[in-house]
């Protein structure tokens, strides 16, 4: 039986961790051949990444770097002769109130989360125009669309993905490339990891993100995978402009306290 993403090329930005490796890995799975673009991977030829199956090819890529991103993408082309998907998954995070982050730490992560979708993207629209199945998926964050304490600069950061997402949909449908973008709860990867060791009590931090998601669980890196593969399946080819949410029902639901 084909695969659903037999013959065509996905690039996957922070592919070397986390959810963008769970996306990587299934797009893999699924038939795709995948270079994951990521600061992570030494500069060079295509190499493996640690954790992730052999067919996935990985090149060194730091998102803030416009020349270094239109290099990498003219690699993969080089490599795979075409890109039909491209997933905008690199992001970073902070804390705080609007009080506490400082100009450059604002600069920095709309840099890296906003801007540097806008640079891979701007760098592959040329090679999805090429393709007949062209789609781009960004990762946005449940901390779009709901008030979370303590993450007014990444909160910012993901909404604007949410509004870029719906504008680049509205500008590229017609010319045959679908935009659309996932928004997880919070997910257990590396990422939440480092978050759970910096808090004082590490169990009771992990209980309380546990809670706030109404299925009491955190979201798997795998599960962001399941929804991006089904937002760039070519068979997916009426769905256009949306977020889907991965968050346990935390976006939709208002159950009563236990
Ligand atoms: P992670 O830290 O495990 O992985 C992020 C990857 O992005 C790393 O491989 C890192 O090297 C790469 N990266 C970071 N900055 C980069 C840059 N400038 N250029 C190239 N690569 C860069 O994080 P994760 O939890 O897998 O998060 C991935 C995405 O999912 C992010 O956009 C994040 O905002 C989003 N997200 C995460 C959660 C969560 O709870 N983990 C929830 C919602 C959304």
């Amino acid at each position: 039986m084909t695969k659903d993403f037999e013959g065509l090329v996905a690039v996957v930005t922070g592919g070397a961790s986390g959810i963008g490796a769970a996306i990587a890995t299934r797009l893999h799975a699924d038939g795709a051949r995948v270079m994951v673009l990521d600061r992570d991977i030494p500069a060079g030829e295509p190499s493996t990444v640690h954790g992730l199956p052999d067919g996935v090819r990985a090149l060194h890529a730091d998102v803030t770097d416009d020349a270094g991103v239109r290099t990498a993408v003219e690699q993969v082309v080089a490599t795979y002769g075409a890109i039909d998907i491209l997933v905008n998954n690199a992001g970073i995070g902070a804390q705080g109130t609007v009080a506490d982050n400082t100009d450059e730490q604002w600069a920095a992560v709309l840099d890296v989360n906003v801007i540097g979708m806008v640079r891979a993207s701007r760098a592959c629209l040329p090679h999805l125009r090429a393709s007949s199945y062209a789609s781009i998926v960004n990762v946005s964050s449940i901390a779009a669309t709901a008030g979370l304490p303590q993450r007014a600069l990444y909160s910012a950061s993901k909404g604007a993905v949410l509004a870029l997402t719906r504008a680049m949909a509205a500008d590229h449908v017609r010319e045959g490339i679908r935009v659309n973008c996932v928004s997880p709860g919070t997910a257990d990867t590396p990422w939440i990891g480092r978050l759970l060791d910096a808090a004082d009590d590490p169990a009771a931090e992990r209980a309380a993100l546990e809670a706030r998601q109404p299925h009491g669980r955190l979201v798997s890196a795998a599960e962001v995978a399941g929804a991006v593969a089904y937002l760039a399946n070519p068979a997916s080819s009426s769905t256009v402009g949306v977020s889907l949410a991965v968050d346990g029902g935390m976006h939709e639901l208002r159950l009563r306290p236990q």
